[in-house]
C-alpha cells in the first residue's frame, strides 16, 4: 500500500500545483494516469475505474480528464471520432493500428518546429500515422 501512498500525495501536490481542487475522483484519475504513460478514452478509463470507485460517474471521468488537459497535466487529441487523452506530455508522435486499434508513442527527437511556424510559441503537437501493425499484418497474410 505504500507505494499508493506515494502516489496519492504526489497526485495532490499535482493538482494543487495547477489550481486544481483536490478531490477522490480528480485524485484516482490521477493516479491512474501517472502510473505510466498511456493512452485512455474517458469512456475507457471509466470502465477501468468505476469496480474500484463506486458512484464514479462517466461525465465526471470525462470533465475531470478535459480540465487535466486544459491545464497542461495531460494531452488531449482526436483519433477516428473519439477524444484520446495522453499522459505523456512531451511532444511526440503516435502510430495508430486500424485492425486491433493499438496505439504506439513514437520518439520525438526528430521533431521540428513545423515550417511556417517558426515565430510561434507552441505548446504541443502530435501527428498520427494510421496503417497495420506487423502482428495484425501477419494474421492478415495466413488468412489469405
Ligand atoms: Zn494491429
Ligand atoms: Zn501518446
Amino acid at each position: 500500500m505504500e507505494r499508493s501512498v506515494w502516489s496519492e500525495s504526489i497526485a495532490s501536490a499535482l493538482l494543487r500545483k495547477h489550481n486544481l481542487r483536490v478531490t477522490t475522483p480528480r485524485v484516482a484519475i490521477c493516479m491512474r494516469l501517472l502510473e505510466k504513460h498511456c493512452h485512455y478514452t474517458a469512456q475507457q478509463l471509466h470502465a477501468e475505474l468505476s469496480p474500484s470507485h463506486a458512484g464514479l460517474s462517466p461525465n465526471t471521468v470525462y470533465l475531470t480528464l478535459n480540465q487535466l488537459a486544459a491545464v497542461g497535466m495531460i494531452r488531449s487529441f482526436r483519433l477516428a471520432g473519439n477524444t484520446i487523452f495522453d499522459s505523456n506530455i512531451s511532444t511526440h508522435d503516435h502510430a495508430h493500428c486500424r485492425e486491433c486499434n493499438q496505439l504506439l508513442d513514437l520518439p520525438s527527437e526528430h521533431l521540428d518546429k513545423p515550417m511556417g511556424l517558426e515565430s510561434w510559441v507552441l505548446e504541443w503537437g502530435t501527428r498520427i500515422w494510421s496503417g497495420t501493425c506487423p502482428s495484425c499484418k501477419d494474421r492478415q497474410n495466413q488468412e489469405t
